[in-house]
Protein backbone atom coordinates (compact mmCIF):
# COMPACT_ATOMS: atom_id res chain seq x y z
CA UNK A 1 0.00 0.00 0.00
CA UNK A 2 2.60 2.49 0.86
CA UNK A 3 4.43 2.11 -2.13
CA UNK A 4 1.76 2.45 -4.12
CA UNK A 5 0.83 5.38 -3.12
CA UNK A 6 4.52 6.59 -3.04
CA UNK A 7 4.44 6.02 -6.97
CA UNK A 8 1.38 8.29 -7.02
CA UNK A 9 4.03 10.91 -5.70
CA UNK A 10 6.59 10.67 -8.11
CA UNK A 11 3.98 11.00 -10.52
CA UNK A 12 2.73 14.14 -9.72
CA UNK A 13 6.47 15.60 -9.27
CA UNK A 14 7.24 14.05 -12.24
CA UNK A 15 4.37 16.42 -13.59
CA UNK A 16 5.90 19.43 -11.76
CA UNK A 17 9.57 18.57 -13.35
CA UNK A 18 7.88 18.75 -16.81
CA UNK A 19 6.33 21.63 -16.34
CA UNK A 20 9.27 23.06 -15.32
CA UNK A 21 11.21 22.35 -18.36
CA UNK A 22 8.70 23.37 -20.57
CA UNK A 23 9.58 27.20 -20.00
CA UNK A 24 13.39 26.16 -21.18
CA UNK A 25 14.67 24.33 -23.57
CA UNK A 26 12.44 21.39 -25.13
CA UNK A 27 16.37 19.49 -25.50
CA UNK A 28 17.12 19.86 -21.96
CA UNK A 29 17.92 16.10 -20.03
CA UNK A 30 15.80 14.42 -18.51
CA UNK A 31 16.77 13.97 -14.52
CA UNK A 32 19.46 11.23 -14.08
CA UNK A 33 19.33 8.27 -12.62
CA UNK A 34 21.03 9.67 -9.43
CA UNK A 35 18.66 12.46 -9.08
CA UNK A 36 15.38 10.29 -9.53
CA UNK A 37 17.08 8.34 -6.28
CA UNK A 38 17.24 11.99 -4.63
CA UNK A 39 13.69 12.94 -5.17
CA UNK A 40 12.50 9.52 -4.01
CA UNK A 41 14.81 9.25 -0.68
CA UNK A 42 13.11 12.95 0.28
CA UNK A 43 9.97 11.58 -0.45
CA UNK A 44 10.52 8.98 2.02
CA UNK A 45 12.46 11.23 4.47
CA UNK A 46 9.18 13.11 4.75
CA UNK A 47 6.41 10.62 4.38
CA UNK A 48 4.50 10.51 7.75
CA UNK A 49 2.10 7.87 9.01
CA UNK A 50 -0.81 7.80 11.82
CA UNK A 51 -3.14 4.67 12.65
CA UNK A 52 -6.79 5.98 12.35
CA UNK A 53 -9.62 4.13 14.03
CA UNK A 54 -13.54 4.48 11.94
CA UNK A 55 -15.95 5.45 14.99
CA UNK A 56 -19.87 6.35 14.76
CA UNK A 57 -19.07 9.35 12.52
CA UNK A 58 -15.48 10.28 10.99
CA UNK A 59 -12.19 8.88 10.71
CA UNK A 60 -10.46 9.71 13.42
CA UNK A 61 -6.90 10.15 14.85
CA UNK A 62 -5.20 10.11 18.14
CA UNK A 63 -4.11 13.79 19.12
CA UNK A 64 -1.66 11.82 21.27
CA UNK A 65 -0.12 10.52 18.11
CA UNK A 66 -1.11 13.40 15.64
CA UNK A 67 1.34 15.78 18.08
CA UNK A 68 3.62 12.82 18.48
CA UNK A 69 4.45 12.32 14.75
CA UNK A 70 4.19 16.41 13.99
CA UNK A 71 6.54 17.17 17.31
CA UNK A 72 4.16 19.85 18.34
CA UNK A 73 2.67 20.84 21.47
CA UNK A 74 -0.91 20.06 23.44
CA UNK A 75 -2.67 20.99 26.05
CA UNK A 76 -6.15 19.84 27.56
CA UNK A 77 -7.79 21.57 29.87
CA UNK A 78 -9.87 19.54 31.67
CA UNK A 79 -12.10 22.39 33.77
CA UNK A 80 -12.40 24.25 30.70
CA UNK A 81 -12.66 21.34 28.15
CA UNK A 82 -10.38 23.16 25.59
CA UNK A 83 -7.60 21.40 23.60
CA UNK A 84 -4.85 23.81 22.80
CA UNK A 85 -2.04 22.77 20.23
CA UNK A 86 1.11 24.33 18.35
CA UNK A 87 2.31 22.75 15.19
CA UNK A 88 5.05 24.65 13.53
CA UNK A 89 4.57 28.36 14.39
CA UNK A 90 0.38 27.44 14.47
CA UNK A 91 -1.52 27.39 17.16
CA UNK A 92 -5.08 25.74 17.27
CA UNK A 93 -7.60 25.47 19.37
CA UNK A 94 -10.96 23.83 20.19
CA UNK A 95 -13.57 23.84 23.10
CA UNK A 96 -15.73 20.41 23.38
CA UNK A 97 -18.41 20.23 21.84
CA UNK A 98 -18.41 22.94 19.45
CA UNK A 99 -17.56 22.54 15.73
CA UNK A 100 -15.37 25.62 14.99
CA UNK A 101 -11.32 25.32 14.37
CA UNK A 102 -9.15 28.58 15.89
CA UNK A 103 -6.31 28.80 14.34
CA UNK A 104 -4.15 31.92 15.32
CA UNK A 105 -6.87 33.79 17.08
CA UNK A 106 -8.87 33.19 13.26
CA UNK A 107 -11.89 31.06 12.91
CA UNK A 108 -11.52 28.44 9.83
CA UNK A 109 -14.64 27.88 7.75
CA UNK A 110 -15.50 24.63 8.45
CA UNK A 111 -17.82 22.24 10.77
CA UNK A 112 -16.11 19.21 9.92
CA UNK A 113 -13.82 19.11 13.00
CA UNK A 114 -14.28 19.29 17.02
CA UNK A 115 -13.27 17.10 19.91
CA UNK A 116 -14.03 13.73 20.38
CA UNK A 117 -13.44 11.49 23.83
CA UNK A 118 -13.42 8.16 23.85
CA UNK A 119 -12.19 5.61 27.09
CA UNK A 120 -9.75 9.08 28.21
CA UNK A 121 -8.08 9.24 24.92
CA UNK A 122 -8.26 12.52 22.68
CA UNK A 123 -9.14 12.04 19.17
CA UNK A 124 -9.67 14.79 16.06
CA UNK A 125 -10.96 13.63 12.66
CA UNK A 126 -8.63 13.20 9.47
CA UNK A 127 -10.46 16.35 8.32
CA UNK A 128 -8.18 18.23 10.84
CA UNK A 129 -5.21 17.15 8.97
CA UNK A 130 -6.73 18.26 5.27
CA UNK A 131 -8.48 21.80 6.75
CA UNK A 132 -6.92 22.65 9.81
CA UNK A 133 -2.87 21.67 8.32
CA UNK A 134 -4.07 21.66 4.82
CA UNK A 135 -2.43 18.26 4.11
CA UNK A 136 -3.10 15.99 1.32
CA UNK A 137 -3.78 12.63 2.87
CA UNK A 138 -3.76 9.25 1.42
CA UNK A 139 -5.81 6.40 3.57
CA UNK A 140 -3.97 2.77 3.64
CA UNK A 141 -5.21 -0.27 5.37
CA UNK A 142 -4.86 1.22 9.12
CA UNK A 143 -3.14 4.55 8.67
CA UNK A 144 -3.34 7.84 7.10
CA UNK A 145 0.25 9.22 5.24
CA UNK A 146 1.13 12.21 4.07
CA UNK A 147 4.28 14.65 3.19
CA UNK A 148 5.20 16.26 6.02
CA UNK A 149 7.84 19.50 5.30
CA UNK A 150 8.97 22.33 7.77
CA UNK A 151 9.64 24.39 9.26
CA UNK A 152 7.07 26.48 8.16
CA UNK A 153 5.72 29.92 8.70
CA UNK A 154 2.77 30.76 10.08
CA UNK A 155 -1.22 30.65 8.37
CA UNK A 156 -2.74 34.14 9.08
CA UNK A 157 -2.70 35.44 13.09
CA UNK A 158 -2.37 38.56 13.89
CA UNK A 159 0.66 40.87 11.86
CA UNK A 160 4.02 41.49 13.55
CA UNK A 161 3.92 43.82 16.50
CA UNK A 162 0.08 43.86 16.62
CA UNK A 163 -0.16 45.41 19.96
CA UNK A 164 -4.07 45.16 20.72
CA UNK A 165 -3.48 45.38 24.61
CA UNK A 166 -1.81 49.21 23.99
CA UNK A 167 -4.98 50.43 22.61
CA UNK A 168 -7.03 53.18 23.23
CA UNK A 169 -10.71 54.43 22.48
CA UNK A 170 -9.39 55.78 19.16
CA UNK A 171 -7.48 52.92 17.54
CA UNK A 172 -10.60 50.56 18.62
CA UNK A 173 -12.86 52.74 17.25
CA UNK A 174 -11.06 53.09 13.46
CA UNK A 175 -10.34 48.99 13.96
CA UNK A 176 -14.11 48.22 14.30
CA UNK A 177 -15.46 51.25 12.93
CA UNK A 178 -16.48 48.84 9.03
CA UNK A 179 -19.16 47.17 11.68
CA UNK A 180 -23.03 47.79 11.09
CA UNK A 181 -25.44 47.09 14.29
CA UNK A 182 -26.84 43.77 14.48
CA UNK A 183 -30.36 44.86 14.66
CA UNK A 184 -31.31 47.80 12.02
CA UNK A 185 -32.38 50.93 13.95
CA UNK A 186 -31.53 49.75 17.29
CA UNK A 187 -29.46 51.62 19.37
CA UNK A 188 -26.79 50.45 21.35
CA UNK A 189 -27.93 49.62 25.28
CA UNK A 190 -26.12 51.89 28.21
CA UNK A 191 -26.83 50.08 30.91
CA UNK A 192 -24.08 48.62 32.33
CA UNK A 193 -25.47 45.21 32.75
CA UNK A 194 -26.04 44.67 29.23
CA UNK A 195 -22.26 45.68 28.44
CA UNK A 196 -18.67 43.79 28.97
CA UNK A 197 -17.24 43.25 32.33
CA UNK A 198 -20.48 43.49 34.15
CA UNK A 199 -20.62 40.35 36.83
CA UNK A 200 -22.86 37.55 36.23
CA UNK A 201 -23.49 36.13 39.27
CA UNK A 202 -25.76 33.23 38.46
CA UNK A 203 -23.00 31.17 36.63
CA UNK A 204 -20.13 33.06 38.56
CA UNK A 205 -18.56 34.64 35.56
CA UNK A 206 -18.61 37.94 33.85
CA UNK A 207 -20.81 39.21 30.90
CA UNK A 208 -18.18 39.38 27.74
CA UNK A 209 -20.56 40.49 25.24
CA UNK A 210 -23.51 43.58 24.47
CA UNK A 211 -27.01 42.63 25.03
CA UNK A 212 -29.64 43.86 22.46
CA UNK A 213 -32.83 44.07 24.58
CA UNK A 214 -35.92 45.97 23.70
CA UNK A 215 -36.00 48.27 26.26
CA UNK A 216 -32.63 49.67 26.06
CA UNK A 217 -32.16 50.15 22.17
CA UNK A 218 -35.18 51.95 21.22
CA UNK A 219 -37.97 49.33 21.08
CA UNK A 220 -39.52 46.66 18.29
CA UNK A 221 -37.16 43.60 19.33
CA UNK A 222 -39.50 40.34 19.13
CA UNK A 223 -38.89 36.77 18.10
CA UNK A 224 -39.46 38.07 14.78
CA UNK A 225 -36.73 40.16 14.69
CA UNK A 226 -33.95 39.81 12.18
CA UNK A 227 -30.13 40.13 13.07
CA UNK A 228 -27.58 41.31 10.10
CA UNK A 229 -23.82 39.70 9.43
CA UNK A 230 -22.48 43.69 10.32
CA UNK A 231 -20.14 43.16 7.46
CA UNK A 232 -19.20 41.13 4.85
CA UNK A 233 -17.13 37.83 6.45
CA UNK A 234 -17.51 34.37 6.53
CA UNK A 235 -19.82 32.45 8.63
CA UNK A 236 -17.44 29.89 10.71
CA UNK A 237 -20.68 28.35 12.91
CA UNK A 238 -24.08 28.25 12.43
CA UNK A 239 -26.13 25.79 14.77
CA UNK A 240 -28.64 24.45 12.70
CA UNK A 241 -29.19 21.16 14.56
CA UNK A 242 -29.66 23.30 18.25
CA UNK A 243 -31.00 21.48 21.06
CA UNK A 244 -31.55 23.48 24.04
CA UNK A 245 -30.72 22.16 27.54
CA UNK A 246 -33.67 19.31 27.35
CA UNK A 247 -34.69 20.53 31.83
CA UNK A 248 -34.01 23.39 34.03
CA UNK A 249 -32.49 20.35 35.84
CA UNK A 250 -29.58 19.69 33.35
CA UNK A 251 -29.08 23.58 33.28
CA UNK A 252 -29.07 23.89 37.11
CA UNK A 253 -26.94 21.11 36.90
CA UNK A 254 -24.03 23.03 34.95
CA UNK A 255 -24.32 25.98 36.69
CA UNK A 256 -23.94 24.03 40.29
CA UNK A 257 -20.49 23.49 38.22
CA UNK A 258 -20.04 27.15 37.96
CA UNK A 259 -21.07 27.53 41.52
CA UNK A 260 -18.48 24.74 42.62
CA UNK A 261 -15.60 25.85 40.40
CA UNK A 262 -16.21 30.00 40.78
CA UNK A 263 -15.94 30.16 37.08
CA UNK A 264 -17.84 29.26 34.15
CA UNK A 265 -16.03 26.48 31.96
CA UNK A 266 -15.62 27.88 28.31
CA UNK A 267 -17.96 24.08 27.27
CA UNK A 268 -20.81 25.45 29.42
CA UNK A 269 -20.51 28.89 28.47
CA UNK A 270 -20.84 27.61 24.88
CA UNK A 271 -24.11 26.01 25.89
CA UNK A 272 -25.47 28.74 27.88
CA UNK A 273 -25.51 30.73 24.87
CA UNK A 274 -27.71 29.24 23.03
CA UNK A 275 -28.27 28.67 19.49
CA UNK A 276 -25.22 30.76 17.54
CA UNK A 277 -23.89 32.24 14.15
CA UNK A 278 -20.62 33.04 14.15
CA UNK A 279 -19.24 35.29 11.74
CA UNK A 280 -15.09 35.70 11.02
CA UNK A 281 -14.54 39.25 9.44
CA UNK A 282 -11.08 40.49 7.86
CA UNK A 283 -8.47 41.43 10.21
CA UNK A 284 -9.07 39.16 13.00
CA UNK A 285 -12.38 40.56 13.82
CA UNK A 286 -14.88 37.53 14.77
CA UNK A 287 -18.36 38.13 15.98
CA UNK A 288 -20.25 35.15 18.37
CA UNK A 289 -24.18 36.01 17.78
CA UNK A 290 -25.89 33.96 20.38
CA UNK A 291 -29.43 33.03 22.30
CA UNK A 292 -30.99 32.71 18.75
CA UNK A 293 -34.43 31.90 18.29
CA UNK A 294 -33.76 30.17 14.25
CA UNK A 295 -31.27 30.69 11.19
CA UNK A 296 -31.85 31.15 7.61
CA UNK A 297 -32.54 27.27 6.19
CA UNK A 298 -29.97 28.34 3.54
CA UNK A 299 -26.98 30.03 5.61
CA UNK A 300 -23.89 27.47 5.82
CA UNK A 301 -20.72 27.51 7.23
CA UNK A 302 -18.76 29.06 4.41
CA UNK A 303 -21.30 31.45 3.39
CA UNK A 304 -20.08 34.59 2.26
CA UNK A 305 -22.34 37.72 4.01
CA UNK A 306 -22.68 41.06 4.03
CA UNK A 307 -24.18 43.56 6.10
CA UNK A 308 -27.85 43.27 4.32
CA UNK A 309 -27.52 38.88 4.87
CA UNK A 310 -30.03 37.66 7.81
CA UNK A 311 -27.93 35.65 10.06
CA UNK A 312 -30.33 34.74 12.19
CA UNK A 313 -33.48 36.06 14.47
CA UNK A 314 -33.17 36.96 18.07
CA UNK A 315 -33.99 34.47 20.85
CA UNK A 316 -33.29 33.57 24.58
CA UNK A 317 -32.05 30.34 23.73
CA UNK A 318 -29.99 29.30 26.32
CA UNK A 319 -31.77 31.28 29.13
CA UNK A 320 -33.45 29.86 31.92
CA UNK A 321 -36.34 31.80 30.40
CA UNK A 322 -36.41 29.61 27.36
CA UNK A 323 -35.70 26.11 29.27
CA UNK A 324 -38.66 26.88 31.37
CA UNK A 325 -40.75 26.94 28.38
CA UNK A 326 -41.11 30.93 28.19
CA UNK A 327 -40.33 31.78 25.10
CA UNK A 328 -41.35 35.54 24.82
CA UNK A 329 -39.46 36.22 28.57
CA UNK A 330 -35.80 37.38 28.27
CA UNK A 331 -35.72 38.32 24.62
CA UNK A 332 -32.66 39.55 23.85
CA UNK A 333 -29.48 39.32 20.92
CA UNK A 334 -25.77 39.10 22.52
CA UNK A 335 -23.21 39.53 20.66
CA UNK A 336 -19.41 38.99 21.63
CA UNK A 337 -16.64 41.11 19.42
CA UNK A 338 -13.27 39.29 19.53
CA UNK A 339 -9.88 40.26 17.64
CA UNK A 340 -7.64 37.31 17.06
CA UNK A 341 -9.28 35.34 19.50
CA UNK A 342 -9.30 38.26 22.37
CA UNK A 343 -12.23 39.61 23.69
CA UNK A 344 -12.51 43.07 21.92
CA UNK A 345 -12.52 45.22 25.28
CA UNK A 346 -9.74 43.68 27.21
CA UNK A 347 -7.68 46.61 26.93
CA UNK A 348 -10.43 49.60 27.81
CA UNK A 349 -12.19 50.62 31.07
CA UNK A 350 -15.67 49.91 31.39
CA UNK A 351 -16.22 53.78 30.35
CA UNK A 352 -13.72 53.45 27.62
CA UNK A 353 -16.02 50.30 26.12
CA UNK A 354 -18.87 52.45 26.22
CA UNK A 355 -17.23 55.36 24.03
CA UNK A 356 -16.23 52.73 21.52
CA UNK A 357 -19.70 51.34 21.28
CA UNK A 358 -21.40 54.98 20.86
CA UNK A 359 -19.05 55.76 18.41
CA UNK A 360 -19.00 53.00 15.90
CA UNK A 361 -22.85 53.08 16.46
CA UNK A 362 -23.67 56.64 16.54
ZN1 LIG B 1 -25.53 38.85 27.16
Amino acid sequence: MKKRHLCCSLFAMGVVLSACQSNGSANEPQPSEPQQEAVENEQEENMRTISYTVGEDDAKVSVDELIQTLDGELTFDELHRTLEMTIHEDQYKLIDGVTVLERNGEYLATDEIYLIEEEGELYLPVAFLEVGLGLEVTFQEKEVAFQWFGPAERVGGPPEGFDFDEWDVDTMVDYLSFLERPIQGAQVSTIDSHLPGAPREYRNGFHEGIDWYDFATGGNISRETPVYAMAEGIVVRADHDFEDYESPEVRNADLALTAELGETPEYIFDRLRGQQVWVQYPNGVMNRFAHLSGIPEDLQVGDRVNAETVIGYVGNSGTSSAVNGNLDDDLHLHQDLLIYGELFWKPLTLEETKEVLQKIWP
